[in-house]
């Protein structure tokens, strides 16, 4: 794969590979100027309690609007920019933006709970890491209670004794951690054993066929009494129809987020249906 050129220094590339460097090369050159050119923005999606459906916090999704190529997904450039030395920029500005947001939305006399951040790995390497980040929480005026940071692996990145001395830091100003993408990729039973972490997010990838395959509904029953065991919150994700969430609710998972409860949508759209102008 192209991705791993970076990294192993040289590869031999037949044609197909090739086309696909050249757009690798373009998108990084064009992301390396899409947050001061104002492409970058947020979305936010609700996340509800299960037993009651009622909005307990909100997971901000980051989104680049290329201005010849349109959308771009974030399982495209994200990897890029973190293989690329561009995560930690964009990363700080993500997580200033949406503690912003946060406040602001208080300020509309909206309370969304809390805010979840996806960081990735990347963004805990380096001297000046915990300073910058808790700094962009503390500008915000946000409680650090209520920011919860997903941790997200898209590439394995060992967690080195200096990421969890920081991640330590932050828990103890309030800050909390959620393994994001359970089962997939990195995310593991390491992860689970080195992070501590108040909460874990089971993958989409396991809730979508539940109800029809029995492997993929154990499973998701074991990570939910796993997470249970070791006091965790658990949160499933990509929930897209009732039956899913009630089934879910069955087992003990505390927190629902997917397209039957709420898209990823504008700031102003959640003000709009959740804030205090809201038909309820
Ligand atoms: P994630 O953190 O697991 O986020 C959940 C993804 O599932 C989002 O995709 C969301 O739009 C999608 N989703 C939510 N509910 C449903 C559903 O019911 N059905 C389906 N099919 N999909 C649903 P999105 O926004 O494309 O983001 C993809 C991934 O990109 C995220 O997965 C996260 O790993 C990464 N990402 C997004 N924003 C950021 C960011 O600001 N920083 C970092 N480091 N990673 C980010
Ligand atoms: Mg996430
Ligand atoms: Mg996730
Ligand atoms: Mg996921």
């Amino acid at each position: 794969k192209a991705k791993g050129a970076g990294r192993a220094g040289y590869v031999y590339f037949d044609d197909a590979m090739t086309a696909q460097v050249q757009n690798d090369a373009e998108l990084i050159h064009d992301l390396a100027r899409a947050l001061q050119n104002g492409q970058l923005s947020l979305v936010y999606q609700p996340q509800v309690e299960l037993a009651s459906g009622r909005l307990v916090g909100v997971e901000s999704l980051l989104r680049w609007r290329h201005p010849q190529l349109g959308d771009i997904p974030p399982g495209r450039f994200i990897p890029l920019a973190e293989s690329r030395g561009l995560m930690t920029e964009i990363g700080l500005w993500v997580l200033a933006e949406s503690c912003r947001q946060w406040h602001a939305w208080r300020a509309q006399g909206l309370e969304v709970g809390h805010m979840a951040v996806n960081v990735s790995a990347v963004q805990f390497k380096g001297a000046r890491a915990y300073e910058s980040m808790l700094e962009a929480v503390e500008q915000a005026s946000m409680p650090p209670g209520m920011l919860e940071i997903e941790f997200t692996e898209s590439a394995f990145v060992e967690v080195s004794s200096e990421t969890l001395r920081w991640i330590g830091m932050l828990s103890e100003r309030g800050v909390h951690f959620a393994i994001d993408d359970f089962g997939t990729g990195y995310s593991s039973l390491i992860m689970l054993r080195q992070l501590r972490a108040h909460k874990l997010k089971i993958d989409r990838e396991f809730v979508k066929d539940m109800l029809g395959d029995p492997n993929d509904a154990a499973i998701v029953h074991a990570t939910v009494s796993l997470a249970k065991t070791l006091g965790m919150t658990v949160v499933a994700e990509g929930i897209e129809e009732a039956a899913q969430a009630e089934y879910l609710m069955g087992l003990g998972c505390d927190i629902g987020q997917g397209y039957h409860f709420a898209r990823p949508m504008p700031a102003a759209d959640i003000l709009e249906r959740y804030g205090p102008g809201a038909a309820r």
